[in-house]
């Protein structure tokens, strides 16, 4: 029994991305036929470079691969293609029924099996119900993704997180500890902040917030990280950085906050005030010292009239 153009095909089929693998063209010609009567797109390889080629460009729905070509192990391709990463579903056409073959399928990362001659109704059936699972497989893997935003960034500024912020400077501590290398951290406060949502409103404030913090990043290299801590604070943290450069970083910082106003139409005028803690690997303690002395210092520059840098144990302030 075979499907002809016009019957009833099931839905999952349907512009399903087909890679139909086989060193014999007939053959390819074959399955292409089948398929594209379900309403699925083929494509199809008839060597190692070709099916490499048009499983990264097609990104494929389903692979069917002949596991017995000369030139090419079908196995090994299997874990190749395993090896991508995401889950595409693989049927191994084979001659063969021994159960050695099946198992060394399975080991390669098959997830079917269908023996030659293969009954077109069957190939269909067992095409759409790994594309089903296939769909599942996207489906979980888009939700884990929403799962992970949700967890790293922050919802206003889309910025990374306080937890992110967290577990990568516990890393960088880790690392300039390790390697003796230097770690700079910024701690970053938006300064009489309370005063532009009491003039302006809660909506007002929220805007600026994600206007300052889409400042930092466009100000920091991509070696770095800035986060949004909480509330109106932020974080910025410097690998390899000494305090020389991270002062400079942060008048760069500072300076690009302030001078947002003339790019920023309708919105209210802010600066920030910096506090910086520099490991220099000599005097390195521990990540919660640093936290500390930022901080401390972050303090200073509040005290000591806010729109400002203070680098921890320094005496010198920038103006
Ligand atoms: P200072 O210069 O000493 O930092 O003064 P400040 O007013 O910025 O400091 P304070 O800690 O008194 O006030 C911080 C304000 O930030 C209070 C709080 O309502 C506001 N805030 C915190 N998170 C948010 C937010 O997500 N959106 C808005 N709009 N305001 C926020
Ligand atoms: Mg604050
Ligand atoms: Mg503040």
């Amino acid at each position: 029994m075979s499907i002809r153009p016009g019957e009833w095909v099931e839905a999952s089929l349907r512009g399903a991305r087909i890679l139909i693998i086989d060193d014999d063209p007939l053959q390819c010609k074959h399955f292409s036929r089948v398929v594209e009567d379900w309403a699925a797109l083929a494509f199809t390889a008839t060597s190692l470079s070709e099916a490499l080629r048009l499983y990264r460009s097609v990104n494929p729905d389903l692979v069917m691969l002949d596991v017995l070509m000369p030139h090419v192990d079908g196995y090994k391709l299997s874990q190749i293609f395993k090896r991508e990463g995401r889950f595409v579903p693989i049927i191994l056409l084979t001659a063969l029924e021994d159960l050695e073959s099946k198992r060394r399928g399975l080991a390669a990362g098959a997830d079917e099996f269908l023996t030659k001659p293969v009954n077109a109704l069957e190939l269909q059936i067992r095409v759409s119900s790994m594309l089903r699972i296939k769909r599942l497989a996207d489906e979980l893997a888009t939700a884990n993704a929403r799962l992970h935003a949700l967890a790293t960034i922050d919802a206003l500024t889309q910025l990374p997180n306080r937890r992110v912020l967290s577990e990568r400077l516990a890393f960088e501590f880790a690392r300039a500890k390790r390697y003796r290398h230097p770690l700079a951290c910024l701690m970053l406060d938006v300064d009489h902040f309370k005063k532009v949502n009491d003039t302006f409103g809660h909506p007002v404030g929220d805007r600026v917030l994600v206007e300052v913090g889409a400042t930092l990043m466009e100000t920091v290299r991509t070696t770095d990280m800035a986060g949004r801590y909480g509330g109106e604070e932020f974080m910025v943290i410097l690998p390899e950085t000494r305090s020389a450069d991270a002062r400079i970083v942060g008048e760069r910082l500072r300076r690009a906050v302030a001078g947002r106003s003339q790019t920023s139409a309708g919105l209210p005028e802010v600066t920030i005030s910096i506090g910086v803690a520099a490991a220099e690997h000599e005097g390195l303690v521990t990540v919660e010292e640093l936290l500390r002395q930022a901080d401390q210092a972050l303090y200073k520059a509040k005290d000591g009239g806010r729109n400002q840098v203070v680098i921890w144990g320094s005496r010198t302030e920038s103006p």
